[in-house]
């Protein structure tokens, strides 16, 4: 592929000729899609704070404007409201592609739209990439690999996806991303990065979105039963939020394309997360048993050998160090949710 611009030595190519940010480094400016959700916001704030200029392109479906009103004022911050399923011209260095809702019940609630955010938005990102030579990573996800048959699950696997399923809209839709990704970079001489997310918490996470740690942490706030889908045998790995931003930066900077799986491969049943969340929250909370939704994943753990080895990054949080940084922001949203009902 031909070689892209090299003034930027933190990596990514482009044409915006950044003035320095401190020795040895030009400041970038930086797209970050689906930046005023839950890991862009944490990501936004990564590259504010290293000095950096940064675009947010967010449609508000599941983003809120909360997420980063503390950086409003902030001259190298900017938000527009777009949806990335529409074409945009910039002038970028790198853009981080995360834009599409990540929890079960927002990409089931319309699947149509899901597919094209992932396939239409994925392409702009990639045109733009390819028009400004910026350098573009996809934020993938553990989904690629189904309902695996191997585990834990390496790079090399190729997947287990049923294509017609009521969550094939998000799994299909991020191996056709990534497809797109691999094409553009062999076509096209794009730079790209491909980031396999697993299961991330923390602060910020829309409250009501379904997800296990969400909604285990604001049942137990809210003194209501954790609702345990099926047998609650069934495990995942949960990554704190800091140790993938971490990553997400890392991978950017780094010569590899990748996939590469993000997440800790610590693996916690159902049943063994709601202990945790008692444990660490509220030893007097209960569990309820709930019927599962289809295609449930049966496990999930990464193998992170290859982060490990090319990007140096492992985690650092675990679980029982994480929940309880999430615990006062969920309160004080809930505390406001409650104020906002008059209760
Ligand atoms: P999130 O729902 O909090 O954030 C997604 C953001 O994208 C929101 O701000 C939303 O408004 C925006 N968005 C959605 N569709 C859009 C569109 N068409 N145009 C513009 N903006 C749009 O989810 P998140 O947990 O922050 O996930 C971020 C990315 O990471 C997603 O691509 C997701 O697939 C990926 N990921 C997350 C996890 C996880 O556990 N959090 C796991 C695997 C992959
Ligand atoms: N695109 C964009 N911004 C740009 C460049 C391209 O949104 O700065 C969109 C463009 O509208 C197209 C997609 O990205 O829908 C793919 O662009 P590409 O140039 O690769 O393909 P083509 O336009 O030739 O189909
Ligand atoms: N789950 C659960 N109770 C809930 C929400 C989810 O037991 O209130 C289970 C769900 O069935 C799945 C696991 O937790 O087995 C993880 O679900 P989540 O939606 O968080 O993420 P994903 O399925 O995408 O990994």
């Amino acid at each position: 592929p031909p070689s892209r611009s090299t003034f930027n030595s933190g990596g990514g190519g482009g044409r915006t000729g950044r003035v320095p940010v401190g020795i040895g480094r030009k400041r970038l400016r930086i797209v970050v899609t689906g930046g005023a959700g839950f890991v862009g916001s944490h990501l936004v704030d990564k590259l504010i704070g290293r000095g950096d200029e940064v675009i947010v392109i967010d449609n508000f479906f599941t983003g809120r404007k909360e997420n980063l009103v503390h950086l409003f004022s902030n001259p190298r911050f900017e938000l527009i409201r777009h949806d990335v399923v529409e074409p945009i011209l910039l002038e970028v260095d790198q853009i981080y592609h995360l834009a599409c809702p990540a929890s079960p019940v927002h990409y089931k609630y319309n699947p149509v739209k899901t597919i094209k955010t992932n396939v239409m938005g994925t392409l702009n990102m990639l045109g733009l990439a390819k028009r400004v030579g910026a350098r573009f990573l996809l934020t993938s996800t553990s989904e690629v690999y189904g309902d695996p048959l191997e585990h834990p699950q390496k790079e090399t696997y190729w997947g287990n996806v049923n294509p017609i399923g009521e969550r094939s809209c998000y799994d299909e839709g991020k191996r056709t991303a990534e497809t797109l990704a691999m094409d553009y970079h062999r076509g096209a001489g794009v730079e790209v990065r491909i980031a396999r997310i697993f299961n991330t918490y923390g602060p910020r996470m829309c409250l009501d979105d379904g997800r296990v740690v969400s909604n285990f942490v604001a049942q137990t706030i809210r003194k209501h039963p954790m609702t345990v889908y099926g047998d609650g045998k069934q495990t995942r790995s949960f990554q704190y939020v800091s140790d993938l931003v971490e990553g997400l930066v890392a991978l950017m900077e780094n010569d590899h394309v990748g996939p590469f799986n993000l997440g800790n491969p610590g693996e916690f049943t159902m049943l063994e997360l709601a202990e945790v969340v008692k444990e660490v929250i509220d030893p007097s909370a209960t569990i309820e048993f709930k019927p599962n939704t289809a295609d449930d994943p049966h496990k999930r753990k990464p193998d992170i050998s290859k982060a490990k080895e090319q990007l140096n990054w492992e985690p650092k949080i675990s679980l029982r160090e994480g929940l309880p940084r999430m615990v006062s922001d969920f309160r004080n949203r809930i505390l406001n949710e409650d104020e906002g009902k008059g209760l």
